[in-house]
């Protein structure tokens, strides 16, 4: 374990935020965790911090942020049709999905190109065209910081929904995740329900295979979402809205181009992204913040940006869709 004082935080947030952390405690391995929560996080403040890359730190963070740092990609157990992996939390996600490929295991490979480590993961259920972790975690190991006792939760246990899990929910803020075990297939199957991603194939005249797919994707995204390298930004800012499907009718009145996904429970998602464009957004700046030109729900650090410029963008685009399709956007990113 390395403590550090007063730690620049500016490379581990993907929105390069000059922001600092009065502690900074790096776990090496994960049997140092009961020792930190014991140590470090009886005490607010304190955050988990994986790779930042769904955290918009808003001010320096007067507290302690806990970063663990262990990796591994263990097989545990091999049949005939699966594979269980445990995979240690520091484990940057994208290390696994090349893992996946070189040993020919399906499952996450539309999950390609998703920033950050995989203890984050299960955390808001992260997904993508037409995938969702949760329909490959097996179980998710760690400590709870409240009783310094470790946990395991099965799959129904971390009640996974859209980017949102038990981790977000009443063991926000309280528990350590340390591995995080996946049941993947040998058998060869692909998800092509996003049409995108079905049609960027055909057109390439590629085998399907997990590289192909894998490679799609990316480029796929790469068209889509600025390099964190280049332009600071966190993904997705906002939640896509589910809603009433009687309010996706009225609306579609006025908006017949409106897009929808069956949501459960008869609701309507609609997407966040064409919302805050319609509400004239897309591509806007304002001074060093703003939104990307090619993908309005994405927010940007155009250069130098303040946590508060980029909570002004926020707050004005929430203002206004709220005014345009009286929908209230909720933000995903987690705001520290
Ligand atoms: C360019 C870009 C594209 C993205 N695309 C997608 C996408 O397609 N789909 C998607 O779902 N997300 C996407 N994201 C969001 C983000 O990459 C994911 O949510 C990712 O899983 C966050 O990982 P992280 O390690 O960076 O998390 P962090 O920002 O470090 O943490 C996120 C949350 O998890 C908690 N946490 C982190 N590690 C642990 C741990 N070990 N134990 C307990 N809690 C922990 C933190 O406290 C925080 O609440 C994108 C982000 C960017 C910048």
């Amino acid at each position: 374990m390395k403590l550090f004082e007063n730690h620049n935080l500016k490379s581990y947030n993907t929105f390069g935020m000059e922001v600092s952390a009065r502690r900074f405690v790096q776990l090496d391995v994960a049997e140092e965790t009961p020792a930190a929560v014991a140590e470090y996080l009886q005490q607010w403040p304190y955050y988990i911090l994986g790779g930042g890359s769904n955290t918009l730190f808003t001010n320096d963070f007067n507290g302690t942020i806990v970063h663990p740092a262990f990796h591994g990609i263990e097989r545990m157990e091999e049949g005939g049709e699966n594979v269980l992996l445990r995979v240690a939390a520091g484990e940057p996600w994208e290390n696994l999905i090349q893992y996946c490929i070189k040993n020919q295991y399906f499952g996450i490979e539309n999950l390609t190109g998703i920033p950050g480590l995989v203890g984050s993961a299960p955390v808001q259920n992260i997904g993508a065209y037409g995938v969702e972790v949760k329909d490959t975690i097996y179980k998710v190991q760690g400590y709870i910081l409240s009783t310094r006792n470790p946990f395991e939760l099965n799959n129904s246990e971390c009640q996974f929904g859209y980017r949102n899990s038990i981790f977000k929910q009443t063991l926000k803020n309280d528990c350590i995740i340390t591995y995080v075990w996946f049941q993947l297939s040998k058998i060869k199957h692909f998800t092509l329900t996003y049409q995108g991603l079905a049609k960027a194939l055909e057109e390439r005249e590629l085998p399907l295979t997990l590289h192909s797919v894998s490679d799609c994707v990316r480029k796929i995204r790469d068209t889509k979402l600025p390099d964190p390298k280049i332009v600071g930004n966190g993904g997705s800012f906002f939640k896509n809205p589910v809603v009433p499907t009687e309010q996706y009718r009225e609306l579609q009145v006025q908006y017949p181009d409106l897009v929808a996904y069956d949501a459960p429970n008869g609701l309507k998602k609609l997407s966040a992204g064409q919302l805050i464009e319609k509400a004239g957004w897309k591509g806007r700046r304002v001074g060093n913040a703003g939104t990307w030109k090619n993908q309005a729900l994405v927010l940007v650090n155009y250069g130098g940006a303040t946590p508060q410029e980029v909570l002004n963008v926020a707050n004005g685009i929430i203002h206004d869709v709220k005014t345009l399709f009286n929908i209230p956007l909720e933000m995903e990113i987690n705001r520290i």
